[in-house]
């Protein structure tokens, strides 16, 4: 059985925060740039952080630099309003998230990983709020260090390969994400593409983004994605 390598999206793949994200956004924005933009309104699936502060920020009249050199100050905010507000939320793991990756973790030849939108720091805190513990995903790369979600696959396969002591190739890792960005960004590296329909965007507007496999819900990632993989492998 050859090694595999998945590395899951976090918000609308693993789990929904239902506001919770986008209230720490503002407060954060508040403490750092003085002003929050057009946050309500915000639409944040798929993209990173980053990219996110600067289309906001951008129409407020910030430019680039400016909000890259704040990106620190930024994520340790928004870890600090998140952790703050996160309990008034309800936060719930997607249909069937939770299981297949306690499943997962217990599988030899199966390794797991992160690629999230998400702030380094703010990603642990949704993940032990929904259940997951943030230790079953020991590498990822994170929306504080792109403005690009397609350069984060090759940032986490850099890790996975010396964390798991394994040179993975880009057939052996599996991208699942709940947007047309994740599915671009499993193509950036070569990886397996699997678009997961638990966010917001639909299943059939995730079909028009050809992904290799789409899935209503998680419940069926092993009988759809996992037993063709070892078929064709
Ligand atoms: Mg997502």
């Amino acid at each position: 059985m050859h090694s595999l390598l998945i590395l899951f999206d976090i918000d609308g793949t693993l789990l929904l925060t239902k506001g919770a994200g986008r209230a720490a956004t503002r407060a954060a924005m508040l403490r750092v740039f003085g002003t929050c933009g057009k946050v309500d309104t915000h639409e944040f699936s798929g993209k990173t952080d980053w990219f996110t502060l600067v289309e906001l920020l951008g129409a407020e009249g910030f430019k680039e630099n400016d909000i890259a050199h704040r990106i620190p100050a930024y994520e340790r905010e928004m870890a600090h309003f998140l952790e703050n507000f996160i309990g008034n939320y309800t936060v719930n793991a997607c249909v069937g998230a939770l299981p297949l990756v306690q499943r997962l973790r217990k599988t030899p030849h199966i390794h797991l990983g992160v690629i999230t939108g998400n702030v380094n720091a703010v990603a642990p805190i949704k993940l032990r709020a929904a259940g997951f513990a943030p230790d079953w995903f020991p590498i990822g790369a994170y929306g504080n260090e792109s403005i690009d979600r397609n350069l984060l696959p090759a940032l986490a396969l850099g890790r996975a390969n010396r964390y798991y002591n394994h040179i993975f190739r880009p057939s052996e890792v599996i991208i699942v994400g709940d947007t047309p960005m994740d599915i671009a960004c499993a193509r950036a590296l070569g990886a397996v593409a699997v678009a997961v329909a638990t966010g917001t965007v639909s299943y059939d507007d995730l079909a028009a983004a050809a992904p290799d496999y789409l899935l209503r819900d998680l419940t069926s990632f092993e009988s759809v994605v996992l037993d063709n993989l070892h078929h064709a492998a």
